[in-house]
């Protein structure tokens, strides 16, 4: 790809610093994709894939179980909320939001419902890169505007953040929920489609809506899950189940690839069947990858062990201290805060091959898209270094 910039070349990473085969080291704002929570190369979670390395590094699951999936798989029904108990691994979080839609739409066949194979997405979001979450991503924001016309054709509609737009949204709902199989939304942030922010009371409406009309609802926590916008899931906020919930970035602290799409009781007895056609038919050659599954069990010991989402909660308060004064920069729409997240909105893109280039010479790690320059840092980043990273943002952000 021709890019301003061409990539750097990373030579090794440690806690929120990534050094450069040059010698360069940049201050990490963004936490690979804000996967790396924990910081780079935590030595509790080196130490368990490493010893997993030696037992086991991989053994195919079907026909076969072991100990760090059934553990993992319990461990996460145990930290969710309500009877969200059945785990179903894969390897990224566009493969568990595959799964999550086709376990929606098999979910209705299993019960003998034809018509409802049709999703309801929202304006905004962004759920992957394969073609069915492609075709639930907001169609003009995201990457994706150029397959228009190809992809599946699913509702995607605006997120209804007020009681007005609820009324509209649930009118459109009675109208089609026939066809519906699931309501899908990333809640309280909308991530990689634009850092947008709402309501828990949306996710609350979009809750009894689905009830209202007997469709699912899915949580795509691919971002949000484990901690980033305050609560462990942002779905605690709301104090709502979802039918189905996706994870996958922060599950293995960001070491390595895995991710969950986890349905509640109700959905898994669908497909609880002597039929083998009623099997969930999705099965990713190194689902629950036990290297993978180490990370992720080890992880969760980090969050047990370390009080995260406090960390969370002093990056917030320090994030909105110190980019609070670029709202009165020029060329800058907006500064919005919620947990671990930290969002300045340009009026306009800017030329953004340039400025990733001024950021990296104030020797930070930071990658503005579209208008929006954005933070989200380990939890164990220093607050010296996040000072860092937010003077940089401060002293970039002026575009006239
Ligand atoms: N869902 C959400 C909410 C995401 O933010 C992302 C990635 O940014 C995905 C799904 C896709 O995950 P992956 O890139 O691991 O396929």
């Amino acid at each position: 790809m021709k890019t301003a910039m061409p990539p750097l070349r990373a030579a090794s990473t440690q806690g929120s610093r990534i050094t450069l085969d040059d010698g360069r080291v940049l201050i990490d704002g963004i936490a690979s994709w804000w996967t790396a929570c924990h910081g780079y190369n935590h030595p509790h979670i080196a130490q368990a894939v490493s010893q997993q390395l030696a037992r086991m590094p991989h053994v195919m699951f079907g026909g076969l179980v072991h100990e760090p999936a059934q553990r993992l798989a319990q461990r996460l029904a145990a930290l969710l909320p309500g009877d969200l108990e059945r785990v179903f691994f894969s390897d990224s979080g566009s493969v568990s939001v595959e799964v999550a839609i086709k376990m929606a739409t098999q979910y209705w066949l299993n019960c003998g419902v034809r018509d409802r194979v049709k999703l309801v997405a929202f304006r905004g979001g962004y759920h992957g890169d394969t073609l069915t979450t492609m075709s639930v991503c907001d169609p003009e924001e995201g990457m994706h505007s150029l397959f228009a016309g190809v992809l599946p054709q699913h509702h995607v509609v605006g997120l209804p953040h007020d009681d007005a737009a609820h009324e509209a949204f649930e009118r459109f709902l009675a109208r089609h929920a026939h066809e519906v199989a699931a309501i899908l939304v990333e809640p309280l942030v909308q991530g990689a489609g634009g850092m947008l922010f709402h309501d828990a009371a949306v996710l609350r409406r979009l809750r009894r809506s689905a009830d209202a009309h007997g469709v699912l609802l899915i949580l795509d926590e691919v971002f949000t899950g484990f901690g980033r916008t305050g609560s462990l899931f942002a779905c605690e906020q709301a104090g709502i189940v979802p039918d189905i919930v996706t994870l996958s970035k922060a599950l293995t602290g960001g070491t390595m690839g895995l991710a969950a799409t986890i349905a509640r009781r109700h959905v898994f007895e669908a497909f609880w069947s002597d039929d083998p056609m009623h099997a969930l038919m999705h099965g990713p050659t190194f689902m629950a990858n036990p290297l993978a599954c180490a990370a992720a069990n080890a992880s969760l010991d980090l969050f047990e062990w370390e009080d995260r989402l406090g960390q969370v909660a002093a990056i917030a308060a320090q994030l909105e201290d110190e980019l609070e004064p670029c709202r009165a920069l020029p060329g800058v729409r907006d500064v919005r805060v919620r947990g671990a997240i930290g969002v300045v909105q340009l009026e306009a893109p800017p030329a953004l091959g340039a400025l990733k280039c001024r950021l990296v010479e104030r020797g930070v790690w930071i990658r503005p898209f579209r208008d929006i320059v954005y933070l989200t840092p380990a939890f164990t980043i220093a607050p010296d270094d996040l000072s860092r990273l937010t003077d940089a943002v401060r002293a970039v952000v002026p575009i006239s």
